[in-house]
């Protein structure tokens, strides 16, 4: 049998989730009978077991000393230790200090705190380079919104803002320029059409072996 996790809600229909850490759970509405949730989680065991095996086999980001963090697309070591919280670069090591060096969790928000900070004006910079072609066409630069996302690099909202994903820190120069002439070029085109990856092709015509550096799964923060 199964272990899952049961959440009611107000809502009318079953959902499972695998979680990161290969935990089940189902949402369920507030009066779904026991053995009618049961059954469910059971005709779903083939595809809880294969979601299980992928979260088990996706590399994780570990924040521990002596883990691998990958900035601007090269590996840095994490050198953690104890004091109060600094984090910086020193060769090929990410030197960090935190008053819990064993804790995972504070290792983290102090690195992703960091990383938030480095992220603004190296993506104001790559915007800056990128930006001067849109503004012939007339268009106004939009102003930058540094974010921490799950499914998606960036986007642009129609109220002029650029949303980038501040994991692109961790991927080579080439692939966050790529992002942000992608999100550009909505500037112009608000779909992907035909005419978007025309102007992709007439503004960046390497864009493709960009993008493919993004699929390459790092650990992910
Ligand atoms: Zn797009």
């Amino acid at each position: 049998m199964t272990d899952y996790e049961l959440i009611r809600s107000k809502r009318r229909s079953l959902e499972l989730r695998v979680l990161e850490d290969g935990r089940v759970q189902v949402r369920a509405p507030q009066r779904a009978p026991l053995r009618m949730v049961q059954a469910f989680v059971d005709s779903r065991r083939g595809w809880i077991s294969e979601q299980q095996q992928r979260q088990a086999s996706r590399p994780r980001q570990r924040w521990q000393d002596g883990a691998t963090f990958f900035f601007r697309g090269n590996p840095l070591v994490l050198d953690v230790s104890s004091g109060r919280t600094w984090v910086t670069v020193a060769g090929r090591y990410l030197q960090v200090r935190v008053p819990e060096p064993d804790s995972e969790a504070s290792v983290q928000q102090a690195v992703e705190n960091w990383l938030r900070r480095q992220a603004r004006p190296v993506f104001e910079d790559s915007i800056d380079r990128q930006f001067p072609w849109f503004a012939s066409q007339g268009h106004a630069r939009p102003a930058l919104r540094v974010k921490k996302m799950r499914t998606r690099w960036g986007s642009l909202s129609a109220r002029g803002y650029i949303n980038l994903n501040m994991a692109l820190l961790q991927y080579p120069p080439a692939a966050l320029d790529y992002v942000v002439m992608h999100e550009l070029c909505h500037l112009q085109h608000m779909d992907h059409g035909p005419g978007f990856h025309a102007l992709m092709d007439a503004r960046m015509p390497d864009w493709r072996q960009r993008k493919a550096m993004l699929d390459q799964p790092l650990f992910q923060p």
